[in-house]
């Protein structure tokens, strides 16, 4: 067991560039073991048993993926496509509403659904019609906890009214808009022209309609992006009082997301340039008055975020911090990643086999990893250093500390006393540098991760 640290509740951060951590390419850490520790021996059986014993009552989070946008920004990390003749919404959809039902008859009767969430890709591709479909199959198949919490990523671009009225009368309470940068300059190299205006209508249109929660995503280390283009995005989103501000680093990988070869490398923000973007968000943000969260989030001060931050009960998932304390995560669609007590697993990625699976009644799950007790540890550890910034190692770890750890802490990144491991105020920019060091399975894969900053 890893006792629990009491979060340390100061948020000071100091932006010291340090290169030899800064440029380290580690994993964003939303879940462990990460996706490529995965394998194809985990299959229907190992899911419909984990899916069945969960214990009674259990508390669920449902995570959907629409893998469809209108159009490719060239940036984009993400499992999507343009929708094509042979790869239609429609029939995915279809295929969605019988995965939902194939899962909901394997779950105990009496778990409840505590949160919905919509990602991709752009569930605003789908028509006003497929989404009641949707909340109708997610009805159908589950109980929804009294007042859940129904969340969807949006394209500012293509919220249309029609599509926020469909999700708010099924119970939309929170919307996540892709803003990234509002700078018509780089918007034009990231291949996503995207007028201020039609951002600033996308969220009056979501408040009208009663979606309380509104979130903006931003980034930094983009083509030809500056300091004075982060902070011009980040005190819009500030200015549009929103609840929170995610802030993500470019993950230049062109060799595995072919359409980010549209992006100039030689106009890529490159080390200390790109490190103090990063800072110039957070500055930025927080003289706004947000609250940093973990290492990339902003949440006023009254928002569930920061009040679970507050209570040490902050988690972390794969759509990144979430105030969402579920036992289970269950994905659906292609690519989606499940997350129960003791085993991760995987979706099909490919949307046709995906389809083919689910049209003959088969579970389209490929791969997954069950987690054994020395995983789970390292997982907790990872997750609360992640969130509290601080953890309790246990004996074993204390006896035995991983050999990367003494070097943080001699760069005064983090500090041990006693058995209480603290990330300092140096430390918190690099926290995936210190949570790194307990990740026995980590090496280094040169261009398989994203830069720790
Ligand atoms: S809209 Fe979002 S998911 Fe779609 S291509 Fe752009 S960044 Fe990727």
């Amino acid at each position: 067991m890893i006792a629990r640290a009491r979060p340390d509740r100061s948020t000071a951060r100091r932006w010291v560039y340090m290169p030899e951590f800064a440029q380290e390419q580690l994993p964003r850490y939303t879940s462990y073991p990460p996706a490529n520790r995965f394998h194809g021996g985990i299959g229907h059986g190992a899911v419909a048993t984990a899916l069945g014993s969960l214990p009674a009552r259990s508390k669920l989070s449902l995570y959907l993926h629409i893998p469809y946008c209108q159009k490719l920004c060239w940036y984009c990390g993400c499992h999507t496509s343009v929708p094509t003749q042979a790869d239609p919404v429609e029939s995915y959809v279809a295929a969605l509403e019988a995965e939902i039902a194939q899962v909901a008859a394997l779950l105990p009767q009496d778990a409840r659904v505590g949160h919905v969430h919509f990602g991709g890709g752009s569930p605003d591709i789908l028509s006003p019609a497929q989404i009641d479909r949707l909340f109708r199959a997610l009805r159908a198949g589950f109980v929804f906890a009294g007042y859940p919490e129904i969340a969807t990523e949006s394209d500012p671009r293509g919220l249309s009214p029609e599509v926020i009225s469909a999700f708010a009368r099924n119970g939309l309470t929170r919307a996540s808009l892709g803003v990234q940068v509002l700078d018509a300059e780089v918007q034009q190299r990231i291949n996503r022209i995207q007028p201020r205006e039609s951002i600033e209508s996308a969220i009056d249109a979501l408040r009208r309609a009663g979606v309380e929660g509104i979130n903006i995503d931003m980034m930094y280390g983009l083509p030809a992006q500056t300091l004075d283009h982060v902070v011009e995005t980040a005190t819009f989103a500030a200015m549009q009082d929103v609840d929170r501000v995610a802030v993500f680093g470019y993950a230049h990988v062109p060799w595995m997301k072919k359409h980010q070869k549209g992006i100039d490398t030689n106009e890529l923000p490159e080390g200390e340039a790109r490190f103090r973007q990063a800072e110039a968000a957070a500055r930025t943000l927080e003289q706004a008055g947000y609250l940093p969260i973990g290492f990339d989030h902003f949440a006023a001060p009254g928002d569930s975020m920061a009040a679970a931050e507050r209570r040490g009960e902050l988690r972390r998932n794969f759509q990144g911090y979430t105030d969402d304390n579920a036992v289970a995560l269950v994905g659906f669609g292609a690519s989606s990643i499940s997350s129960l007590p003791g085993m991760i697993y995987q979706n099909v990625a490919d949307t046709a086999r995906y389809r083919e699976a689910l049209s003959e009644r088969r579970s389209p799950v490929v791969r997954g990893v069950v987690l054994s007790e020395d995983d789970m540890q390292v997982a907790r550890m990872i997750e609360r250093l992640m969130c509290d910034f601080t953890v309790e190692l246990p004996d074993e770890w204390l006896r035995d500390p991983p050999l990367k750890l003494a070097r943080t802490i001699e760069a005064g990144m983090a500090e041990l006393s006693g058995r209480t491991l603290s990330v300092t105020a140096l430390g918190r920019p690099y926290v995936r540098n210190v949570a790194a060091c307990f990740d026995p399975d980590l090496a280094p894969q040169p261009g398989k991760h994203s830069l720790a900053i």
